[in-house]
């Protein structure tokens, strides 16, 4: 099977500049830049414009004149609206993620950069627009909605319970109790189509999905656990189908919070399907004739185009298929 190309959420195209970033001052300078653009993200949205082809940046001096964001600080204090610093593009313009605690009636056009009035912008998020924006805004969001989503979540200390606060633009939390250092954490889950000797392909729903709805299976990577192991263990875990040949076929960043999705094909060495009843509650092989006629008629709904089952199964099929849940 080919390797998957252009995945909708793996389109990054900053310079992350890992190295600069280390340093406040130089990020601190790179906030006053005039030219810098800054990401707002408001429970997992970020602001767009009306038709979905753009993101709608933020000028970071506006943020900071609107009292939110702390221009002294490295990454913005804990309590105040912090700020990340995710690189620069190829003219050396820089961008930052603000994780926006504000209301989004406060981003008029005085704050947003292209002076767009409020009703030409729309509040979305990844699943909507990480396939109709940009390559640079694509990247953009999905860096900012994961960085975000970590700090978040992770505002204490893990070892001594302790308030961390950002530092290295965003990418590291240092604990000033204990001295330790914490970093973003991006979590491996393996994604996986499987086919049969007949070139079948298995589709599974999970308990919580209406009816119709299917996709490929997929679980978390666990600790010690190879690539190759979790593939063969979620889909026997799921459906009690036995696969060899785990094949990488690419990835893509799913921040929904944190997760890495790492896609495989894999070849099945036994049919009979029994699910576990738990997150997989029916499963199916399916012909691409199967699949065709059952997508048509609306009986089967394929997962939405910016996920990297739908590209799994329709680089298996052969063509893209319509319609998405
Ligand atoms: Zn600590």
């Amino acid at each position: 099977m080919p390797r998957l190309s252009s995945l909708a959420l793996a389109r990054a195209t900053l310079d992350r500049a890992t190295e600069r970033r280390r340093d406040p001052d130089w990020v601190a300078a790179r906030w006053a830049d005039e030219r810098a653009r800054a990401v707002p993200v408001l429970a997992g949205d970020v602001p767009v414009a009306d038709d979905l082809t753009s993101l709608v940046y933020v000028s970071p001096a506006a943020l900071d004149a609107l009292g939110g964001a702390d221009p002294a600080g490295d990454a913005g204090e804990g309590g105040t609206e912090e700020r990340y610093f995710l690189g620069l593009d190829e003219a050396d313009v820089p961008y930052f993620a603000v994780a926006f605690t504000g209301a989004s009636e406060d981003l008029g056009p005085d704050v947003l950069l292209d002076g767009r009035p409020a009703e030409k912008v729309r509040w979305a998020g990844l699943r909507e627009v990480g396939g109709t924006l940009p390559d640079r805004d694509a990247g953009v969001v999905v860096h900012a909605v994961a960085l975000v989503n970590w700090h978040a979540a992770h505002q204490h200390c893990a070892r001594c319970g302790a308030r961390t606060r950002p530092t290295d633009g965003g990418h590291v939390r240092r604990c000033p109790a204990c001295e330790t250092q914490h970093f973003p954490r991006t979590d491996p889950a393996i994604i996986v189509l499987v086919t049969d000797a007949e070139d079948r392909c298995l589709l599974g729903r999970q308990g919580s999905w209406p009816v119709g709805r299917f996709s490929t299976l997929a679980g978390f990577v666990e600790p010690g656990e190879p690539l190759e192991h979790a593939v063969a263990r979620e889909v026997h875990e799921e459906t009690g189908i036995h696969v060899v040949d785990a094949e990488y076929a690419g990835s893509q960043p799913w921040p929904f919070p944190s997760s890495l999705m790492l896609g495989f094909f894999a070849r099945a060495i036994s049919t009979r399907i029994q699910v576990d009843e738990e997150e997989i509650v029916e499963a199916r092989w399916l012909s691409r004739a199967d699949l065709k006629a059952a997508v048509e008629s609306g009986e089967l709904l394929l997962p939405g185009e910016v996920s990297i089952a739908r590209r799994l199964i329709e680089t298996w099929y052969g063509s893209p298929l319509s319609g998405s849940w």
